[in-house]
């Protein structure tokens, strides 16, 4: 006997309402995007694998333990894209999208990370992704921050995530900053975690964000960013806070925050929500000035951000389709065909419609409550006059639409449009027998 066949460990299949929380959150982004002016913007899911081990430097996390990287036929080492950024910026050079500067652009689609699978964390999962290129200035973070921030209140997340905010300072301000981190982090060394003492020698500023226990007070008491900042460094947070300010986004300083990879300069952010256990960091990003330069393209400072879809997707209220929605009963068979055209032309006025039959006329009803629509319809031959083709009545269910009048009339028409209606347009009342006949009928 084969045993049952399995997916990849740490990937998802996703079924009705779950895939429906997942479009949700895109369908948002898809809208928001443009009230900002980004325009989409589309990536290979792969890529050679120099382009993120470049971007992202080799001490990374994704770089030296998470990507998906293998050898294609031809003998090119190939790597599944972990992020958007890289493969942006790689899009960015190869095509001269310079002559496009500020080029403001949002992407989405899915990633993929080797890492030990748990709630919120999966090896494909799905990103969000916005860049603004070639922006040096600090209205560029306020905008693009705004961005997230409306995106998470559209989704209804506005109480659910708080933004923390740092600064990362310029590269002589990191210099400095890193020197007395690296001071103070030796004076501590035994006392470090083993992957600490590691980073100590590589990538020093990750032991702020370590989630060791044993890290904690060393991290927690480590120098801070802001006896470093230079005067211009200082000057750009200030004016990056302002902006949010005005733009009405509420922000909290963080000064430990500090992010994964190596390029980001000045502004470093992260939402994050007490909601999904360790995996609270739904949406992160930064200034990254130097990457476009390190990938061997032109000095280009750019800011950009990334949120899991999937991390989105468990927080938000389940997502209830556009209504009005009908179940249409039919409670013979005879009028499988007049069902059928009486659904078509419901769903042709954007009115969804489900038909049910079959089964006993009992399970029928249950079924149709079952699907919980606004207006259930059934329609019958028991009474049918000469010419008549069925007996039609709507029931409205639901008392939540406001626009229950409006859509009456505009069944009306419907109705009206497509048989003959011996009735006083206008008499529509939930609960009524209408005699439906062919349009031809005399
Ligand atoms: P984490 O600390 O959770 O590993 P990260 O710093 O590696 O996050 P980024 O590289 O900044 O994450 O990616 C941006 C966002 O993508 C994260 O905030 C998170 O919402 C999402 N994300 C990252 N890795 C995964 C994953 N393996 N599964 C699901 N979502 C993820
Ligand atoms: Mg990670």
């Amino acid at each position: 006997m084969s045993s049952k066949i399995q997916a990849v460990r740490g990937t998802q299949d996703m079924l009705g309402v779950e895939a429906d929380r997942f479009h949700a959150v895109v369908a948002a982004f898809d809208r928001v995007r443009r009230l900002y002016g980004f325009q989409r913007v589309e990536v290979p899911m792969f890529e050679p694998t120099q382009v993120f081990a470049r971007s992202l430097g080799e001490t990374t996390d994704v770089v030296s333990k998470e990507m998906y990287s293998f050898e294609d036929k031809g003998g090119d080492s190939l790597t599944l894209r972990p992020e958007f950024t890289a493969g942006i910026a790689r899009a960015y050079i190869s095509n001269g999208w310079q002559q496009h500067a500020p080029l403001k652009v949002a992407a989405w689609g899915a990633a993929f990370r080797y890492e030990r699978p748990q709630k919120g964390r999966f090896r494909q999962f799905h990103q969000l992704d916005a860049e603004i290129i070639g922006a040096a200035e600090p209205a560029a973070d306020a905008e693009l921050i705004a961005f997230a921030a409306q995106l998470l209140a559209e989704l209804g997340l506005a109480d659910r995530v708080t933004l923390q905010l740092n600064t990362l300072g310029d590269a002589a301000t990191r210099a400095a900053w890193r020197g007395a981190l690296v001071a103070h982090f030796e004076a501590h060394r035994a006392d470090l975690s083993e992957e600490s003492r590691a980073r100590l020698d590589k990538n020093p500023l990750r032991i702020l964000d370590s989630k060791e226990r044993q890290d904690r007070p060393i991290a927690d008491a480590a120098p801070a960013i802001d006896d470093y900042l230079s005067a211009e460094a200082s000057d750009f947070f200030a004016a990056v806070t302002a902006g949010l300010d005005a733009a009405g986004v509420a922000w909290t300083r963080n000064a430990r925050l500090v992010r994964g990879l190596d390029y980001y300069r000045h502004t470093a952010f992260e939402f994050v929500t007490d909601d999904l256990g360790a995996q609270g960091t739904v949406l992160a990003g930064g200034r990254y000035d130097g990457l476009i330069e390190n990938m061997g393209g032109p000095g280009t400072p750019a800011v950009g951000w990334a949120a899991g879809i999937e991390r989105l997707a468990m927080l938000i209220d389940e997502p209830r389709g556009e209504g009005p929605t009908v179940a249409l009963v039919l409670e013979s068979d005879e009028l499988n065909y007049v069902g059928i055209r009486l659904a078509s032309a419901l769903r042709r006025i954007q009115i969804s419609c489900e038909v049910v039959s079959g089964g006993s006329i009992k399970k029928r009803f249950d079924k149709a409550k079952k699907l919980d629509p606004d207006y259930v319809f059934t329609m019958n031959d028991h009474l049918l006059a000469s010419n008549q083709i069925a007996s039609l009545r709507i029931k409205l269910i639901s008392s939540q639409r406001k626009s229950s009048h409006l859509f009456d009339s505009k069944i009306e028409m419907m109705l009206d449009e497509n048989f003959k209606v011996r009735r006083p347009l206008g008499s529509l009342t939930s609960g009524s027998d209408i005699g439906l006949f062919d349009k031809a009928e005399h």
